[in-house]
């Protein structure tokens, strides 16, 4: 027996073994799906329990222990979205027959990698949910200085698993983040300005596709698959596995923020625009507004330089003293460490709407307009950060990847977080009409990982010069949209 298969029979039976309704009797006579197009589909205890017997792993029911702990997403808005089935996939095998089996019975489907989509298009009521959160491998190979990726790892791996060797694969912060949802959509973060995004060292990927097959999209394979999974979301198959190139990166970085009072913000922002035209690639540099837990709030400047530190303290000491700081926490600090510094003002399950649009000119009644709307609210707690595109990013040309932002200047992202569901409905209201209020300052473009509530025309129009092809590319492997739960690309055929 092949190792493989041995270890494909040996996780069947322990899957068997712990699967509560194996032999069928705890699956109901009947289960209701949502289709493709939105009618009732009712599937037979047999078919589900057939279906069952095909992944390695485990198919969960409403009635399954632990189902409600398995569908939850990182935004909280989403937890009381109830999955009809949700099929834990360990492999590109179980990818295929759940898709076969969605497709053969016309179910609507959504896709999880790492759960941190802001949206929640990952889980849908009443359908099969493909989950690839339990498909967590990931390789790095210091000799070739490339990483291969499941589509379960989060940041926090990828980064731990290739700086163990010096190494990078230029990616997002917030470490507990998926690398699957965060690859497709483009992959920003603070080495996008030295290294280019996520997608632009993304060397090929394994894709199972509507019609159930498993291809290899690179730029020798399948190569329009391959230009349209970088920046096209997850519209044109399930991804199985990502191949990555690595960069080197030390272990140490300088990095860290300024303070300012929120009296200086209007002088601080109109610095910011200015001088990160002005800043080289290895410096990656941001604004932010944030409040106390108390509704205090305070403004930031940050910086990460992506190079040795030294370099770093020359680079940074025309931008640190910029405006009057109340404080300078710049320190040289692990790569590692600077990744998680997020991590717990982002924590999983609380509710957030948060929004982003790209800007290509800055015009300083943008500043009014968010102080001025920047009111506390008890209970809720405003983020808001600005970043600078340019240099790396800018290097791939607009239409060599279906991301459609090269060129753009700026990425603002702002909204607001809440624990109480009572407060849902008021605080989704303040960030639309504050939205409402940004508009003329901003573009209407929005990276497709930010996308929270925006309708398919609005994804259309995001997706620019770039959107006729994905409309082409997706009418040729996804022509009944089976792919549908994402930023969509509706097909035309
Ligand atoms: C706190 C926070 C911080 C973030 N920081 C960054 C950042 O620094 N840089 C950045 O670029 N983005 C960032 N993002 C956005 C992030 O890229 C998206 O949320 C992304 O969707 C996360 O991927 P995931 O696999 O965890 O999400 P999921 O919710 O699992 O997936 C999101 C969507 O992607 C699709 N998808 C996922 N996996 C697959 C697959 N294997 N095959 C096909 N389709 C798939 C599905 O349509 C799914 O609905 C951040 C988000 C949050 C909430």
């Amino acid at each position: 027996m092949k190792r493989r298969d041995f270890i494909k029979t040996t996780a069947g039976a322990l899957a068997t073994a712990y699967i509560p309704f194996s032999g069928a009797a705890n699956i109901p006579a009947e289960v209701s799906c949502m289709s493709r197009t939105g009618n009732i589909v009712t599937l037979k205890r047999s078919e589900v329990a057939d279906f069952a017997k095909s992944l390695q792993r485990k198919l969960l029911l409403k009635s399954t222990p632990h189902y409600h702990q398995e569908r939850t997403l990182w935004n909280g808005l989403s937890d009381d979205k109830l999955p009809a089935l949700i099929a834990q996939c360990i492999d590109s095998d179980d990818v295929i027959n759940a898709v076969n089996f969605a497709r053969s019975h016309d179910l609507l489907v959504t896709v999880r990698g790492g759960g941190h989509g802001i949206s929640g298009k990952a889980v849908e009521n009443d359908t099969l949910l493909i989950d690839l959160s339990k498909m967590s491998n990931l390789s790095a190979d210091p000799t070739t200085m490339t990483a291969v990726g499941e589509p379960g790892v989060l940041l926090r791996e990828l980064d731990r698993g290739t700086q163990a060797h010096g190494m990078v694969v230029p990616a997002g912060v917030v470490s507990h983040t998926g690398i699957s949802g965060l690859t497709l959509g483009g992959g920003i973060g603070i080495n996008m300005r030295k290294m280019g995004l996520t997608i632009d060292n993304l060397l090929s990927v394994q894709i199972v596709t509507a019609d159930g097959k498993l291809r290899t999209a690179s730029d020798t394979e399948n190569t329009d698959l391959f230009w349209a999974v970088r920046g096209g979301g997850g519209n044109f198959g399930i991804v199985t596995s990502y191949t990555y190139r690595m960069h080197k990166l030390d272990p140490q970085i300088l990095s860290g923020v300024v303070v300012y009072a929120m009296d200086d913000a209007k002088d601080m922002y109109n610095r910011y625009f200015d001088y990160s035209l002005e800043a080289p690639r290895e410096l990656n540099m941001s604004a932010a507004m944030s409040m106390s837990p108390t509704g205090t709030p305070f403004l930031m400047a940050g910086f990460q330089y992506m190079g040795s530190p030294k370099e770093g303290e020359k680079v940074l000491k025309s931008y640190r003293t910029l405006g009057n700081p109340v404080a300078d926490l710049i320190k040289p600090k692990s790569f590692l460490r600077q990744q998680t510094l997020l991590d717990a003002g982002n924590p999983h399950g609380t509710n957030y709407y948060i929004r982003g649009r790209t800007m290509d000119e800055y015009d300083s009644d943008l500043i009014d307009v968010m102080m001025d709307r920047w009111n506390h609210s008890p209970g809720r707690h405003n983020t808001m950060r600005l970043i600078r595109f340019g240099g790396a990013v800018d290097d791939v040309a607009p239409d060599a990847t279906a991301w459609p932002h090269r060129g753009a200047k700026w990425d603002l992202e702002l909204g607001g977080s809440w624990v109480d569901p009572a407060l849902t409905a008021k605080n989704i209201k303040w960030g639309k009409d504050y939205w409402d209020a940004l508009a003329p300052y901003v573009s209407n473009r929005f990276y497709i990982n930010e996308m929270m509530d925006e309708t398919q025309e609005e994804v259309a129009v995001s997706y620019g010069h770039n959107y006729p092809r994905l409309v082409q590319i997706k009418n040729k492997y996804d022509p009944k949209n089976f792919f549908q739960s994402n930023g969509n690309i509706k097909p035309t055929v």
